[in-house]
């Protein structure tokens, strides 16, 4: 259920209606907005007569939420969420560009590309540490030696960095080199990790599982959210289909049906999603022009040689000719990059 409560409504009006909730034993999320505030009650609200809290002084109207996502939603929330990482916002008037290596693999490399991608305009730095492999036998990751480079990486070159968490014991240490923990795509359902990150307050960017529907994926940033952090970031990064030609099919119309659904930002990940350098580009053009709140993409300074994901990594110099190209896309959107 959400209640809206009147605008301008006095503060001792809000907490009469939430200590009334509290007293019945639901959960009460408020999203205070500008001139309104909104009240999202979660617990087993088919209990409850909604006309009873419409009847309260200072209450605009009390609705059911019909979707099962209930936080995430945009009747919780009317006005798009903004999350705000190391003073980069995303979510705002700006489509921020998120570039770095799959994988840490040592400071030469991860030095190199965050210099170059950050020249070009990237504002935050990506680079796993912890790494999720189809093949056990498969490098694993850097783990903490590479959580320093990122941060150092990153404070040399004024950038937010963001990596992938794959488990709960990993959090606390990630929360001081991260700004951004990535919950990748194979661990969009381990709720029991969602719902530890639901008790930090560090932003999450939350990647589509391999085979998620869009309210699969809703339902998993509901996770994070019901612990009260808001700050979820939503990553399409291509589903599974029959198509073989391509890694997976990106899913470009679940940024317009997420922008409907939900007030929480929504970027795309091309480089996961199309596995092949060479249509990392137009992807990633059309991913913006699709109206994106940012984009994902893997840079590496010299892919050839790259432990992870090569063949999709894109050049430096591709990653600077593609920012060229969305600085002529993103204003014809009404964005700014
Ligand atoms: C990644 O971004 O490094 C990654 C492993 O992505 P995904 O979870 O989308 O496969
Ligand atoms: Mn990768």
């Amino acid at each position: 259920m959400v209640i809206v409560m009147e605008k301008h409504a006095p503060e001792e009006k809000i907490e009469r209606v939430v200590a009334e909730l509290s007293s019945r034993g639901f959960d009460v999320h408020r999203s205070t907005g500008a001139d309104q505030t909104v009240l999202g009650v979660v617990g087993d609200v088919a209990s409850i007569d909604i006309r009873e809290f419409e009847l309260f002084d200072g209450v605009q109207e009390a609705v059911r939420v019909s979707e099962p996502y209930k936080l995430t939603s945009r009747t919780f929330k009317r006005e798009n969420t903004v999350v705000k990482a190391r003073g980069v916002a995303i979510g705002g008037d700006e489509v921020v560009i998120m570039a770095g290596p799959c994988t840490i693999e040592n400071e030469h490399q991860l030095f190199e590309t965050a210099r170059r991608v950050a020249r070009s305009g990237a504002r935050i730095l990506r680079g796993g540490a912890y790494k999720p492999r189809t093949s056990p036998y498969a490098f694993q990751g850097m783990g903490v030696d590479g959580l320093k480079l990122l941060r150092a990486a990153g404070d040399e070159n004024d950038m937010a960095t963001i990596s992938e968490v794959m488990e709960i014991s990993q959090i606390d240490k990630m929360l001081e080199y991260v700004d951004i923990m990535q919950v990748g795509a194979r661990n969009m359902q381990n709720y029991n990790l969602l719902s530890a990150l639901g008790q930090t307050r560090k932003p999450v960017l939350l990647k589509r599982g391999l085979s998620a529907t869009i309210q699969e994926w809703l339902l998993a940033a509901e996770y994070i959210m019901a612990g009260g952090n808001y700050d979820v970031i939503l990553c399409e990064r291509g589903i599974r289909t029959f198509e073989t030609y391509t890694r997976n099919t990106l899913d470009i119309s679940a940024i317009p049906v997420i922008h409907h659904l939900s007030h929480l930002p929504i970027i795309a990940d091309p480089s996961h999603a199309v596995g092949r350098r060479d249509k990392v580009m137009p992807l990633a053009r059309a991913i913006v022009a699709a109206g994106a709140d940012g984009v994902l993409i893997e840079v590496h300074h010299d892919p050839d040689k790259a432990v992870c994901d090569g063949p999709q990594s894109l050049f430096p110099d591709q990653f600077a000719r593609l920012m060229d190209e969305l600085r002529i896309i993103v204003p014809a959107v009404g964005r700014r990059l």
